[in-house]
This record gives C-alpha cells, structure tokens and sequence, in this order.
C-alpha cells in the first residue's frame, strides 16, 4: 500500500509516497498558493506530480494526510484558522474529498512533525519544536498529546518579557516576537545582521543578539522538557536548519545552566537535544504516517 503526505507551508507544497516499510519513494514540492482556491490547487497539483513519479492514479493512494499550521479540526477535517495561507474556514477534507479512494486525515503540521520525529528516532517519547515563521510544539508520549480543541503545544505567544518588541497577538515579547523567524528575519535585517553566521559576530550588537537567542531557545527548551518530560526534544524548522551554530549553542548554555542548580535537570536535558537528518522531509512524512491511522 502506498501512503501519501503532503504538507502544506507558508511557502511551499511539500508531498512524499512511502511504501509499507514507510521508505521515501517519491517526493516533490511546489511554491504555496494562498486562499481556499489556491490551497486545493496546490494540494492536487503536488499529489498528482508524486503519483506520476511512482505511476499510480490518486485514488490508488492507500491512506492520505494532509499537515497544515493553525489550529485544526481532526474530526471534520477543516482548517479553524490558517493565518499564513490567509485561511480562516476551510473544509479541507470535504474540497478534496472527489478525487482520493482513501480517506483524508487533515492534522496540524507540528503534530504530523513529531509523528514522523518518533518514527525516524525509533522512540515513543519525543517533543518536536519548531523554529519556523511561528514557534510550536508537539509531543509524542506514547500517542501523540493533542489538548483540547488539539492545541496542545502552541506556546509561541507565552509571554517571554513584558517589556519586549510589540507581537502582532497584542501582546509583548512572546517568545515569536524574539525567535520565530516572521520577526527574527526583519530585525536581522534591521542591525545588519547574519543568523547564519550570528556565532561569528564581532560587534557587541551581534553579541547581544546572539546571546538573547540562545537564551531564549534554552527557555523553550526548558518548558517544554520540564513540561512534558520527554526522552528526545527535536528542534527543527528553517531558523534552526540556516544555523548550524544554534543546536551546539543551546546544549552549551544549558549545561552551564546545570552548573548553577539541579532542578531543572539541565545537563541532562541538553543530551536528550537533537535534530532530524531530513527535517524538511518530515512534516510529510508524519502527515503520511497520520493517514493510515
Ligand atoms: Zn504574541
């Protein structure tokens, strides 16, 4: 049986097949298009390329999913809210329902993400978060912990620091505000400069900002470890994918931390950080693994 995962992202429409022993057979992406229209499209367009590529129809897909970001209705299969694809309502499952055999789960994309996170880890215990335009998490723990309205894990607008930049939820210094990338990205533009290369600033103003986004980035991954206790916290997404110097950073300040206090357990917490080799691939491939169930 073929499975079939597409992730739908900000920017790009991202699907892959796996096979029964859930390897990667084929693979595509396509740029995003926004509004219902446009997300149907894209959604069809990047599921037809990949059916060709192993030579199948798409009603010959054994199990289809769907991961999108914002908050979504598993039950119904729609979308409450998609603020970056400028979704407000959209019956996802229903749109696309006349052109697929198998029945469509739509999930959100963190939670398809740690899906696959525990898969490729071998491990049942797993929070993913991820550093992409927002900040979320999600977490495996046996089964994957979905919360009520399955909004477990959006922490992105927890407020880090009362005093800080202004967040487009109302509030100030969430934790996007300072490292999700809808921000990050304007302000390292603004000070002149490279989050790939943040370690190697010379100026006490890339110093500053290099050390508020490891402190910040060790907070996150403080909550979430005391939070949920999880044997592997994966961080992942594009801010963390365009520096290499972040992962190292973090696992460095957070044994320094355990230095100075045994609770929370920080050293420890630093060896259960990882990344995924294929991070890009896995939101599809956790929105296939969603399908079957
Ligand atoms: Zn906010």
């Amino acid at each position: 049986m073929l499975s079939l995962g597409i992730d739908i992202g900000g920017t790009k429409a991202h699907a892959v097949v796996l096979d029964d022993d859930n390897a990667v057979v084929a693979e595509d992406a396509i740029f995003t298009r926004r509004g219902l229209e446009g997300v149907r499209q894209v959604t069809l367009e990047v599921a037809q390329r990949v059916a060709d590529k192993v030579g199948v129809g798409l009603r010959d897909f054994g199990a289809v999913g769907i991961g999108i970001p914002g908050v979504v209705d598993r039950d119904k299969g729609e979308i409450a809210s998609a603020v970056n694809l400028r979704i407000e309502r959209m019956p996802l499952r229903e749109l696309l329902a006349d052109q697929f055999s198998a029945p469509i789960s739509v999930d959100n994309d963190v939670k398809a993400t740690v899906v696959a996170a525990g898969m490729l880890l071998d491990s049942t215990s797993v929070t993913y978060i991820n550093f992409g335009t927002g900040i979320a998490a999600a977490t495996l723990d046996g089964t994957l912990v979905r919360g009520k309205d399955n909004a477990a894990g959006e922490i992105g607008h927890l407020v880090l620091n009362p005093n800080g930049d202004p967040c487009r939820c109302g509030q100030r210094g969430c934790l996007e505000t300072v490292v999700g990338g809808a921000y990050l990205a304007p302000r390292m533009d603004m000070l002149g400069l490279d989050w790939t290369k943040l370690d190697a600033a010379d100026t006490p103003t890339g110093w500053a900002a290099y050390d508020q986004a490891v402190r910040c980035i060790s907070q996150i991954v403080g909550i979430v470890a005391v939070a949920y206790a999880p044997e592997r916290i994966v961080l992942g997404g594009g801010v963390i994918g365009a520096a290499p110097w972040v992962i190292p950073a973090v696992k460095s300040f957070l044994i320094d931390r355990g230095h100075m206090v045994t609770f929370p357990p920080y050293a420890e917490i630093a060896e259960r950080v990882t990344t995924l080799d294929h991070d890009n691939q896995a939101p599809a491939i956790g929105a296939a693994l969603i399908g079957r169930v």
